[in-house]
């Protein structure tokens, strides 16, 4: 791989590789001495990989047990395979995960796949083997969202990842550009990443503070083609960077992580909203996405292109009409200013002020997992089987924060906080 051409300052591929996977592991995991970690990666992330697992074992890790997996061998599955293999899981597998994290092990998810490996086969395999894995990691997953160890997710440039997101450029070129990206938006690009990440995890921490104290009933947005007014739920929490999962352990679990997020009250959004950059789902771009609420339910849905999936998207089911969750991003943030589409949750979701369709976070309700479903649900969460992100913010973006008493405080100006 001949990266070094299209870097942009003084270091190395390999030295901004390993700056990265400091990050990972010091920043991102919070890796303590003598703990194990079991990491998941894709084949052709392993230079990545390779070096995650020198930094650990740097930082006094007991063992670092990866699992890899290759695409050539996923796609011979959906070739060759019979039918009945795509109810089947390895079961074994994800529980010896759940036996690692219970007994103290930390986990890291390097990301970065095929955006499309799957996009030709059998939408019934695909969702029959999702729905197999699910069920059989279950266990392992729930130690993961009640944050019981301290875990992160980083992303890996991969060819074919760099071809969906560069098209048209030359394979090593749209690589190399695609691994600046990662850089760049992971903030590995300055001078002293490590303590970068620790101002900006403070930053994102009294953001959320901030938010928390002043308890707005609801926020006001204002832009090209947008005027919303989108109420907060009741209890509801701003969150943003790291926290102290249940072991003790501080961890960051999404690298990069922009966002400020907390709960809509589902029925509480009333106005319209325009999308400020395209929506990939599911392989289709849905883009000139424009829908209209009233008392929280999406009453009219337009797109552009794509119309057709977004209508499917939103008749799911009777959640899938209404907010789950909003996060703040200013314009300003490495992803934003990239300006590229990533087709990666993990960026996109962090590039710009977006609303969610579907499902709420419990985690942004205060004591929310003390309560009943119905509780829950009567102070304004949201259920659904889908949670899809679409971004509505810009630099012409105006949001104010509304209070209890109805005052209208300036909370963001021009797509960046007041
Ligand atoms: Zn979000
Ligand atoms: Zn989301």
């Amino acid at each position: 791989m001949t990266t070094t051409a299209t870097l942009t300052d003084t270091r190395t591929f390999e030295e901004k590789l390993d700056l990265f996977a400091q990050v990972a592991v010091n920043v991102g995991l919070g890796l303590k001495p003598g703990q194990e970690l079991v990491m998941t990666a894709g084949l052709e992330t392993l230079p990545l990989a390779r070096r995650i697992t020198e930094q650990a074992y740097k930082a006094g890790a007991s063992l670092v047990t990866t699992l890899l997996t290759d695409d050539a061998m996923t796609l011979a599955r959906y070739e060759h395979a019979s039918t009945e293999s795509f109810d089947y899981a390895a079961k074994w597998l994800y529980d010896g995960m759940a036996a690692a994290y219970a007994s103290g092990a930390a986990r890291l998810a390097i990301a970065g796949g095929n955006p499309e490996l799957l996009s030709k086969q059998d939408p019934d395999k695909v969702g029959r083997a999702n729905r197999a894995v699910s069920q059989a990691y279950r266990p392992a997953l729930e130690l993961i969202t009640r944050h019981a160890i301290n875990w992160t997710i980083v992303a890996a440039a991969t060819p074919a990842w760099a071809a969906s997101v560069f098209p048209g450029e030359a394979p090593d070129a749209a690589l190399a550009k695609l691994w600046e990206a990662i850089f760049k938006a992971s903030r590995v690009d300055g001078a002293d990443p490590v303590k970068a990440w620790k101002e900006h995890d403070a930053n994102l921490h009294t953001h959320a503070a901030r938010l928390n104290e002043k308890r707005y009933s609801a926020l006001r947005y204002r832009g090209p083609g947008t005027n919303l007014e989108l109420g907060l739920a009741d209890d509801h929490l701003w969150l943003g960077g790291g926290g102290t999962a249940k072991n003790g352990y501080y961890c960051v679990p999404n690298i990069p992580t922009e966002e400020v997020f907390s709960m809509p009250h589902k029925d509480r959004a009333d106005g319209v909203v325009t999308a400020t950059k395209p929506l990939s789902h599911l392989g289709t771009m849905i883009e000139g996405i424009q829908v209209r609420f009233e008392k929280g339910r999406i009453v009219e849905a337009k797109a552009t292109r794509g119309q057709e999936v977004l209508q499917k998207l939103i008749d799911t089911d009777a959640g899938a009409r209404h907010l789950g969750e909003v996060a703040l991003v200013p314009h300003s943030s490495p992803i934003a200013s990239s300006g590229l589409i990533f087709s990666n949750t993990l960026f996109d979701e962090n590039a710009a002020s977006h609303i969610a369709m579907g499902q709420a976070y419990i985690s942004c309700m205060k004591d929310g997992d003390k309560l009943t479903d119905e509780e829950q649900v009567a102070k304004g969460l949201n259920q659904s089987l889908i949670h899809v992100d679409w971004m509505i913010g810009s630099s012409e973006l105006d949001i104010d924060g509304v209070t209890a008493t109805g005052t209208a405080e300036p909370l963001m100006r021009g797509g960046e906080w007041v």
